[in-house]
């Protein structure tokens, strides 16, 4: 289950926030303990691996505490984050002493003039550094890379070589055409991986179990960590997505691409019953979709 804990995020990637944002009442957003209680159901259902993401998770005060707080539910196997990677060398202590193991970092370039482009502030050395501080620190640590036609198409090498130089992976994420991302030219995962056989002949693919998703990966000759697509649009993988998503505001959504039609704020402040929240939860996912319909 990935667990939006905010809406907020201190970037403004063109193609996931390009207007800023229109951001919700902070009533309407969940609690702590609200998020504390929809995990434990989802955790009496048999979903056990939660991903904390946002907006961006590490704004929201207490997010590190809040990785504690899930681990401790009875029955709980992995909390892991999705971050901009801004703020995680402020927070790498407190996150690690709540127990995280395992981080995915958003980078989409190591050009100054084109990350500013992309997310609207100079903070890539911070990430930098701080990709380098939590892979020394011994998270497992994926890169997650959305590439664009025109953009930063042309740094594929250079984000796969960090995998090289540095003992993490790099997964090219293929741009979804939802929101702002229908307007950008996507790279899509074949394209990338004939260039990257054209250019590493040797590449082949590492069949060995690699997390919770669906991406693909592959191992390269002197490569300290392996290279991923996730091509959700080209290669869609829906009959084995396992994914359910909590929204910041309590929704329930089954898919990516679907409005969710189950409010657990609305239902969990009207004063239903744990028995009530657990069947609300098996209900969103029984409204599953067949596919995203990206087209
Ligand atoms: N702020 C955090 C971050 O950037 O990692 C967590 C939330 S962010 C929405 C999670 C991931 O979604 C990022 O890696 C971002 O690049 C990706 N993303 C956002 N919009 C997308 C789109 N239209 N297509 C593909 N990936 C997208
Ligand atoms: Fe913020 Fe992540 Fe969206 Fe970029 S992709 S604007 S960092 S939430």
């Amino acid at each position: 289950m990935r667990l939006s804990i905010t809406d907020r995020c201190n970037l403004r990637c063109t193609y996931c926030m390009p207007d800023g944002i229109c951001l919700l009442p902070a009533k309407e957003i969940l609690t702590f303990e609200e998020i504390e209680e929809v995990c434990r159901a989802a955790v009496q259902l048999g979903i056990r691996r939660f991903k904390i993401t946002g907006g961006e998770p590490l704004v929201r005060p207490g997010c590190p505490e809040l990785i504690g707080k899930l681990y401790r539910i009875l029955g709980a196997e992995q909390v892991t984050l999705t971050t901009n990677g801004v703020l995680l060398g402020k927070y790498l202590d407190q996150l690690l002493k709540n127990g995280l193991k395992a981080v995915n970092i958003s980078l989409d370039t190591l050009e100054v003039d084109t990350y500013r482009q992309i997310t609207g502030f100079g903070e890539l050395p911070t990430v930098l550094e701080n990709i380098d501080l939590a892979v020394k620190a011994g998270l497992k640590v994926k890169i997650n890379s959305v590439l664009q036609k025109g953009v930063n198409d042309g740094e594929w090498k250079m984000l796969a070589d960090l995998a090289k130089d540095r003992k993490l992976d790099v997964r090219f994420i293929e741009m979804m055409p939802i929101g702002y991302g229908k307007s950008c030219e996507a790279v899509r995962g074949s394209e990338l991986l004939s260039s990257l056989q054209e250019k590493y002949p040797e590449i082949r693919k590492d069949t060995s179990e690699h997390g919770n998703g669906p991406a693909v990966y592959y191992e390269l000759s002197d490569f300290q960590g392996k290279v991923g697509f996730i091509s959700a649009v080209s290669h869609e993988f829906c009959g084995a997505c396992n994914r359910i998503r909590l929204t910041a505001d309590g929704i329930l959504k089954p898919c990516l691409n679907y409005a969710g039609r189950v409010n657990l704020r609305q239902e969990m402040r009207s004063g239903i019953t744990d028995q009530e929240l657990r069947y609300l939860v098996k209900e969103a996912i029984y409204w599953k979709p067949r596919r995203h319909g990206f087209g």
